[in-house]
This record gives structure tokens, C-alpha cells and sequence, in this order.
């Protein structure tokens, strides 16, 4: 009878073709190291390049341990984690990015925090190499919006690199929203949490797939899932334009009545306009952000499309 697999690793794969050769073998490597039984789980993404091919290869290389899920398109790196997560069978699964950025050497530690007990383990980046001044920024800045916005404990320079019991994967599972922020939902299930610390590499090859936009779009999905701050920062600003606009409306009819001056121009109105337009706008925009989400959610499609599954 085959043993019940332990360790489960899921990795989402879009145009890695190759990184994955060297990936598969450190990673296996590493498995065999920890003595427990396991399993790598390959989610591809819908890579355009000829990362499927060379994943079938690895399967039958490494067989029985390798299990890899084609999507029918790509869904998204968060999404492709997703539909990792619903297709392992180990006590604990171990979640990380296959562009050799999250060393698998680190997974020694990780079942190493698991085995005293913790139910999430997660990797904190304690040195980001090789990443722009602007990236780093921008993240750091991130993680400071999205704590001050949320009442949820999203730790900070952790990715989507880190291992779950296999409770906390029971609960993420049962999570059916379509924008997704694992980290954010992981933070959400609780837990006893452990770190563990390691130096992020530059990527070994390709190239980042989170330009500004995807981080734009990423960062909604994360503030809109987990915090009301955006809209009560509108609602604030509603009220403080309306007072101002109040105190506005007295001076304009005071001048008016007591006296014979009136605000000239075609200049100051149009200021008015514009800057209550544009605020407006804003409003709408962010409204219609957590609207379409709700849309999004409510139509119930599947979160993923399997195009075939390369069983170990
Ligand atoms: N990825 C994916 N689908 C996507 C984009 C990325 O599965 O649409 C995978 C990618 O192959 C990698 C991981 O997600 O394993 C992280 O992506 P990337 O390295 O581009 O992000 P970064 O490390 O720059 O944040
Ligand atoms: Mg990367």
C-alpha cells in the first residue's frame, strides 16, 4: 500500500521553463532529506512557453512524485496556488514560487517550526537581493497600507512562500472569493504562527510577472478584502467637503446681502467644479471597485479551469 503522503508542495508556474529542471531537483533533494513521504504539485498557469512540456518530462522522471495540474488559461499566481491547494493530500503543504527566488533548501526549517507544533509557518525575507530600490519600496509601503488598513495581522516581507497545516489548507479551501490575498486569508484563519528567515535571490531567470499594473490591481484586491478603510476615508471626505461647503454657502450670502461684493469670475467657479467632480469621480471609482467584486463573487464560476492533470 502506498504510504499517505506528508509533505505537500505546491508551486504555480507561468513561463519558467527554465528554472524548472534545477527546481525539481533541489526540491526533491531536499523532500527526500526531511525522511517523510511527499508529494511536489505543479500548477501551470497557462505559461506560454514550453514550461508544461518540460514539467511532463519531470513527471515521469521523478515518478510517483510529481503531480501536475494544466490550467486551461492563466488565471493568476494567486489563483494557480488555489487550485494547488485543492488537490493535495499532505498533513502539511508547504506554498512557494517556482522561480527559485524562495530557496527549497528553506523547507528543512519550515517542517523542522511544524513538527514543535506550529500551524503556520512562514518565511520572512530577512535580505531581498537583486530586487529594484522601486519594488522594495513600493512593497514595504504596501504592507504599511494594508496593516494600518486592516484589522488582520499581515506580517511584513513574507510572500506566498510558507508551510500550512493541513487545518489551516481545510479553511482555506472552504474560502470561495474570487480576489484573492492568501496571505491576508491565511493571517484571517489564525493559528499558532512560527518564522523562519531567509535571504530572497534575484530571480535565476525570466522576468518579474508583477508589473506596476498587476501590483496596482493586487493591492485592490487585498485592501477591498479585507478593510472598509477606503470607503470610510470617502465617507470622511464627504462630510469634511460638505461642512467647508456649508461655511461657504453663509460667506457667499452674507457677502450677497450685506454687503456689495460678490466673489468674482468664471475662475473661482470653475474650481469648484472641477475639484468636486474629480472627488466625485474618485468616489464612484472606489465604490465601484468593492461593487464589481461583489458582482464578481456572486456569479459563482468556477475560480479555475483544469485542462488536464498529470496524476503521480
Ligand atoms: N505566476 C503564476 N501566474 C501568473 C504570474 C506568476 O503562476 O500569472 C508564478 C510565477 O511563475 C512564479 C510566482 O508566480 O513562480 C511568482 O511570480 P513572479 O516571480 O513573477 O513574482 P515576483 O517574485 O516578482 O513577486
Ligand atoms: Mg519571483
Amino acid at each position: 500500500m502506498k504510504e499517505p503522503v506528508a509533505i505537500s508542495v505546491v508551486l504555480p508556474v507561468y513561463n519558467e521553463e527554465s528554472v524548472l529542471e534545477e527546481l525539481a531537483s533541489r526540491l526533491n533533494k531536499t523532500l527526500k532529506e526531511t525522511n517523510l513521504p511527499y508529494e511536489i504539485i505543479f500548477v501551470d498557469d497557462g505559461s506560454k512557453d514550453n514550461s508544461f512540456v518540460k514539467l511532463a518530462e519531470l513527471h515521469a522522471r521523478y515518478r510517483p512524485h510529481l503531480k501536475i495540474i494544466k490550467l486551461s488559461r492563466n488565471f493568476g499566481h494567486q489563483i494557480a496556488i488555489t487550485s494547488g491547494l485543492k488537490n493535495v493530500s499532505g498533513k502539511a503543504v508547504v506554498v512557494m514560487d517556482s522561480d527559485l527566488q524562495d530557496p527549497p533548501e528553506v523547507i528543512q526549517g519550515f517542517v523542522a517550526k511544524w513538527k514543535e507544533g506550529n500551524e503556520i509557518v512562514l518565511a520572512v525575507r530577512s535580505k531581498r537581493e537583486g530586487e529594484s530600490f522601486f519594488k522594495k519600496w513600493t512593497a514595504g509601503l504596501f504592507y504599511k497600507l494594508i496593516r494600518f488598513a486592516t484589522n488582520v495581522n499581515i506580517a511584513e516581507n513574507v510572500g506566498d512562500f510558507y508551510l500550512l497545516d493541513r487545518k489551516v489548507v481545510d479553511i482555506l479551501n472552504q474560502m470561495d472569493e474570487r480576489h484573492r490575498f492568501l496571505r491576508g486569508m491565511v493571517a484571517w484563519a489564525g493559528f499558532k504562527r512560527a518564522t523562519v528567515e531567509y535571504v530572497r535571490k534575484p530571480r535565476k531567470a525570466g522576468s518579474t510577472k508583477f508589473g506596476f499594473w498587476r501590483m496596482i490591481k493586487f493591492s485592490f484586491d487585498a485592501a477591498t478584502s479585507f478593510s472598509f478603510l477606503p470607503l470610510r476615508i470617502i465617507s470622511f471626505l464627504g462630510f469634511s467637503i460638505s461642512l467647508l461647503s456649508f461655511l461657504g454657502i453663509l460667506v457667499s450670502l452674507y457677502l450677497k446681502i450685506f454687503t456689495d461684493q460678490t466673489v468674482t469670475g468664471w475662475t473661482s467657479l470653475t474650481i469648484f467644479v472641477l475639484f468636486i467632480g474629480g472627488i466625485q469621480l474618485l468616489a464612484i471609482g472606489v465604490i465601484g471597485e468593492y461593487v464589481a467584486r461583489i458582482g464578481d463573487d456572486i456569479k459563482r464560476r468556477p475560480l479555475y479551469v483544469v485542462d488536464q492533470i498529470l496524476e503521480p
